[in-house]
């Protein structure tokens, strides 16, 4: 779709991932004017990602009125194989009813984007935004790579990781790396995610997911330590595969290329408004800094600021009182499993998972064990 320049909304939101998505859903909900949804791609469209929905996440999906859309073509997992340091392995299960699911995120984001364009909004694809405007200190719209404006009263920024336009301040950035591949034919227990910690990708892990019941994805999450050589992903992959799938992978056939992602993290949200523009999802670093887990943070972040805008635009109170609640928001929604997956970064260096582990073979235990496990 080409954009006449001077094209005025209400908001424009730059990214259709589950941040701008579920902004721009909600914002329908809200009856926020035009909201105007821009993304550098068309969709369907893939996103790396191991694309795992936490119990969080799926009620954020029923909050956003999309779970009925999105619960068929999930995977349900009612279990997790765990992989110490040291060796020790473990499956914990939760029951029967599925706590999480795994859905595509070409499945996934799509569902948001037609929930979104249901609502009203209206949708850009292969729009890529180079720079927002500024005009006497305010965010006043966005201008893409072919010179296309889109005017908006408020500019919501949802370009995930890699996205630095129209940032209020230069934030400190953690990084996770990650590299990922998708197999069929892999053995798995039905039903259960695999969690591997290695001493090779310390503090973090590899992983299982079940897309279906023939088709997984594997990979890693790892650090390049400061002032350390980087790794190299693929050979770092190449040798968690050896050592933890070889056998398994041996009659497996890959379906895509494996592919490479940062993941960016920030304890503390914050620094997230600036006026005229309201920074939502991963832009704004909100990605568990221990799971990595990024798509619930990204559409509850994107839901409290779709609340913000209208609270502004709708309900009269003051721009720098709507958007300073809004982080006041998010810092509550996310700060506390933050801090909490900076602990356990931490343990992750030591043999505490042995203990757990150990413990969660008690009967009683493993039930509790999944489910705190699900809530980190
Ligand atoms: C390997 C890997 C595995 C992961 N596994 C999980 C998992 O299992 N569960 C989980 O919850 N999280 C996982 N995450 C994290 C999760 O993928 C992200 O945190 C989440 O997608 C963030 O959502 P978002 O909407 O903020 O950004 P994104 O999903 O990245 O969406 C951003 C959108 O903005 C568009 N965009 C970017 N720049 C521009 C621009 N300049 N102009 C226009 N459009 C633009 C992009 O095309 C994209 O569609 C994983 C991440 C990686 C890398």
């Amino acid at each position: 779709m080409s954009v006449s320049k001077d094209k005025r909304a209400s908001v424009v939101i730059v990214g259709a991932g589950p941040a701008g998505t579920a902004c721009a859903a909600h914002l329908g909900t809200l009856s926020v004017g035009s909201v105007v949804l821009t993304d550098r791609h068309d969709f369907p469209r893939d996103k790396t990602c191991g694309s795992g929905l936490s119990p969080k996440g799926i009620k954020t999906l029923r909050d956003l009125g999309v779970w009925h859309e999105v619960e068929p073509h999930s995977y349900p997992i009612t279990g997790i194989r765990l992989v110490t340091q040291s060796g020790e392995e473990s499956y914990m299960s939760a029951g029967s009813a599925a706590e999480a699911v795994v859905c595509e995120r070409r499945v996934l984001d799509h569902k948001l984007l037609l929930k979104a364009i249901s609502r009203g909004a209206e949708f850009v694809p292969d729009f890529n935004a180079t720079d927002v405007l500024v005009e006497n200190g305010r965010v006043a719209g966005v201008r893409s790579s072919n010179g296309a404006e889109l005017r908006a009263q408020i500019v919501v920024i949802a370009g995930g990781a890699h996205c630095r336009i129209g940032q209020p301040e230069v934030r400190p950035r953690n990084v996770i790396q990650a590299i990922m591949g998708w197999w069929s034919g892999v053995g798995f227990r039905e039903g259960h995610v695999e969690m591997i910690f290695d001493e090779m990708v310390a503090p973090y892990y590899g992983w299982l997911f079940p897309e279906g019941p023939d088709r997984v994805n594997i990979g890693i999450t790892y650090e390049d330590a400061p002032g350390a050589p980087k790794h190299n992903a693929r050979e770092l992959f190449q040798r968690f595969l050896d050592k933890h799938y070889k056998a398994r992978l041996a009659d497996a056939k890959p379906t895509k290329p494996w592919k490479g992602h940062p993941i960016v993290w920030n304890a503390t949200p914050s620094k997230l408004t600036r006026p005229g523009a309201i920074v939502v999802g991963e832009a704004g670093l909100m990605t568990h800094p221990a799971t990595a887990e990024g798509i619930y943070q990204g559409m509850r972040s994107g839901m409290l600021a779709a609340e913000a805008i209208a609270d502004t635009l709708r309900g009269g109170v003051d721009e720098p009182v709507a958007f300073h609640d809004y982080e006041r928001r998010c810092k509550k929604a996310f700060r506390g499993s933050f801090l909490a997956g900076v602990a356990f970064r931490k343990l992750m260096r030591t043999r505490a998972l042995d203990v757990v582990l150990r413990a969660s073979k008690s009967p009683g235990v493993e039930s509790f064990a999944a489910k705190l496990l699900a809530s980190i």
